[in-house]
């Protein structure tokens, strides 16, 4: 039966595939796309697990035969027979067979794709006894996990690529995601929530789309998704409840909607509809090589953001002229291991990340965001876990952490001052509202001058820039331009802290108001100020890559735009329609309106 559920529209255009949920298990599993000629030697890993966890119960029935009545109930022995009936089940294993043959899921994703199935059918039984078995069902597959442990033969699988759209990438180069790989539908992501490491792992897979019960639209989990240019919806609530493994489902990242197990009809309406969209961005791809240029002449910076170094051939593909956001945080998450040391990248390891970035970015400028972990970013798992009663967005975040933990901040600071000998790098500073923070970090990238130095190491010179993501700084921009050659103003975390709204919490996501009056004017006398004082300013948040804006920003004088990749081509096509000698009296209007969105509407 056909039925949709709401939430709100990350990342824009159809998609339309087969769900592949991905559930929360107790146990952390890693789920990637194995390799054809692996799928025998993946339910080998299965089997013999399943070998392994059979003998072991067998020793605990014969173990508990042993024992008299009063130390081990009779029920107890009923529970092992019942967990080896589970063990055995067909339904179990034939299904795991299924998804490693059929989907090419590594063992553990498969295991816990099937538990989801039987689980769900478990809930539906009438049977108050048959319901309650579903505890014995994770127990025995948890017994499993625990016996794959380090048994997987692959560690960094490359997972298959996505097929996108061929109208919109003339020059792709074979991005067919059938190919070789086995997998012959397009399948859609369906999770509860995903932190933004997870989707880092999902980044360039084989998903078309993908749907989160949680997240708001500027959430970094959105914000990795929208870095993925795939049609997403996050905050649709019960979506992973309600569809099931293998559901058709269409998401339309336009109008946040995500339609289940759709007819005929609708799926001929949608198919239209995305056909239109890869016609669109066929037509948009053409001004790849033109230069933002608007009607009266004025050039405009169209940047990229980034995740990931790798990220900057999708940058220079889509035309930008730098990377205007390096979120280098990224470069430190999901790195979960038994010490701290381990678990960050050292000096070396990131020296040759940020070299990568800058060397592929074709001698354009690199902005570098030191490090900014904590809110919706957690390092790992069990710092998330940590987080769960503090405020973690106003709490120990970006440059407050880097502060508390100077090690480490001298770190990334000496690999990025060492990046700056091969090209031109900018280094931005998150989250800052202090002139003490702004003193801490100066004599910080002072210090890691001299380290360098009086190591002899080659390194270069790079331009400072505070991002300005919190109104105490926008409020004191003096002194901010006093130390800083250029700002960037982060509207997301600008928005979230002006309005007093959780941008990942999706409860109050209808507060989250881009053209509140209050953000515009923060955002307005930023631009302003740094013009009349001759300093660079751009915008990095989500705000300077929603063409909504792009006139309005243009109005109040920006002339650079950070964004990501796949937003670049629309917004360009904005720039060359404008005319920013007619748009700085509406800019001003809307400025001093009460209501701006209607004011920019009409
Ligand atoms: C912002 O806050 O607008 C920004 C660009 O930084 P992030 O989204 O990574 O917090
Ligand atoms: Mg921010």
């Amino acid at each position: 039966m056909t039925f949709a559920v709401h939430g709100l529209p990350v990342a824009r255009g159809i998609a339309i595939g087969r769900a592949v949920l991905v559930v929360s298990s107790r146990i952390d599993v890693a789920h990637y796309f194995i390799k054809p000629e692996e799928i025998e030697t993946e339910i080998d890993r299965v089997r013999t697990a399943r070998n392994a966890v059979a003998e072991e119960l067998v020793k605990l029935q014969a173990n508990v035969a042993q024992m008299g009545p009063n130390d081990a109930p009779h029920e107890l022995a009923a529970l092992l027979e019942v967990h080896q009936m589970l063990l055995q089940d067909e339904a179990l294993s034939g299904g795991v067979k299924h998804w490693i043959s059929e989907r090419l899921y590594n063992a553990e994703w498969a295991l816990t794709t099937q538990l989801e199935i039987i689980a769900r059918q478990f809930d539906e039984m009438e049977d108050a006894y048959l319901r309650e078995r579903k505890a014995d069902l994770e127990q025995v597959v948890e017994r499993l996990l625990h016996r794959m442990k380090g048994t997987a033969a692959v560690l960094a699988p490359s997972p298959p690529r996505r097929k996108r759209a061929a109208a919109a990438d003339d020059d792709s180069d074979n991005d067919d995601p059938t190919a070789g790989d086995g997998i012959d539908v397009p399948l859609v992501l369906i999770a509860h929530d995903l932190s933004p490491a997870d989707m880092l792992q999902f980044k360039k897979s084989v998903f078309a789309g993908f749907v989160t019960d949680v997240g708001g639209r500027t959430s970094h989990t959105a914000i990795v998704a929208r870095s993925m240019d795939i049609p997403a919806v996050v905050g649709a609530r019960t979506a992973s409840q309600l569809v099931r493994q293998d559901d058709w489902v269409i998401i339309d990242g336009d109008a946040g909607v995500v339609i289940v197990d759709p007819s005929p009809i609708i799926l001929a309406e949608y198919g239209f509809k995305q056909r239109q969209g890869d016609l669109e961005r066929g037509r948009l791809a053409r001004l790849r090589h033109k230069p933002a240029v608007t009607l009266d002449g004025q050039r405009v910076e169209l940047l990229a953001n980034i995740e990931m170094p790798e990220d900057t051939a999708g940058a220079v593909k889509a035309g930008a002229v730098g990377v205007g956001l390096f979120r280098s945080e990224f470069l430190f998450m999901g790195r979960e291991s038994s010490t701290r040391q381990t678990r960050l990248p050292d000096e070396e390891e990131q020296y040759q990340a940020y070299k990568r970035a800058v060397e592929g970015m074709q001698g354009m400028p690199v902005t570098i965001r030191t490090i900014d972990v904590g809110a919706d970013k957690p390092l790992d798992s069990k710092s998330a876990n940590k987080q769960e009663h503090l405020n973690p967005a106003l709490g120990l975040r970006a440059i407050r952490w880097s502060l508390a933990d100077p090690a480490m901040f001298l770190t990334q600071l000496r690999a990025i001052l060492r990046a700056a000998a091969h090209g031109e790098i900018h280094l931005l500073i998150p989250m800052l509202a202090h002139a003490s923070e702004i003193r801490q970090t100066l004599s910080l990238i002072d210090f890691a001058r001299t380290e360098l130095d009086n190591r002899g190491v080659v390194h270069g010179q790079v331009k400072l820039g505070a991002m300005i993501e919190i109104p105490a700084a926008a409020l004191t921009l003096r002194i901010f331009l006093k130390h800083f050659d250029f700002l960037s103003i982060g509207t997301n975390d600008l928005i979230q802290y002006t309005l007093a709204i959780d941008r990942a919490d999706e409860s109050v996501a209808h507060l989250y108001d881009p053209a509140h009056p209050a953000v515009l004017r923060l955002v307005a006398d930023t631009i302003t100020e740094c013009r009349r004082q001759g300093k660079g300013v751009s915008v990095c948040g989500e705000m300077a890559g929603d063409v909504a804006f792009t006139r309005l920003l243009l109005g109040l004088g920006l002339r650079s735009f950070s964004m990501h990749p796949s937003r670049i081509l629309a917004v360009k096509q904005e720039v060359l329609r404008a005319d920013t000698g007619k748009l700085e009296a509406w800019a001003k209007s809307v400025l001093e309106s009460d209501d701006p969105a209607a004011t920019m509407a009409g």
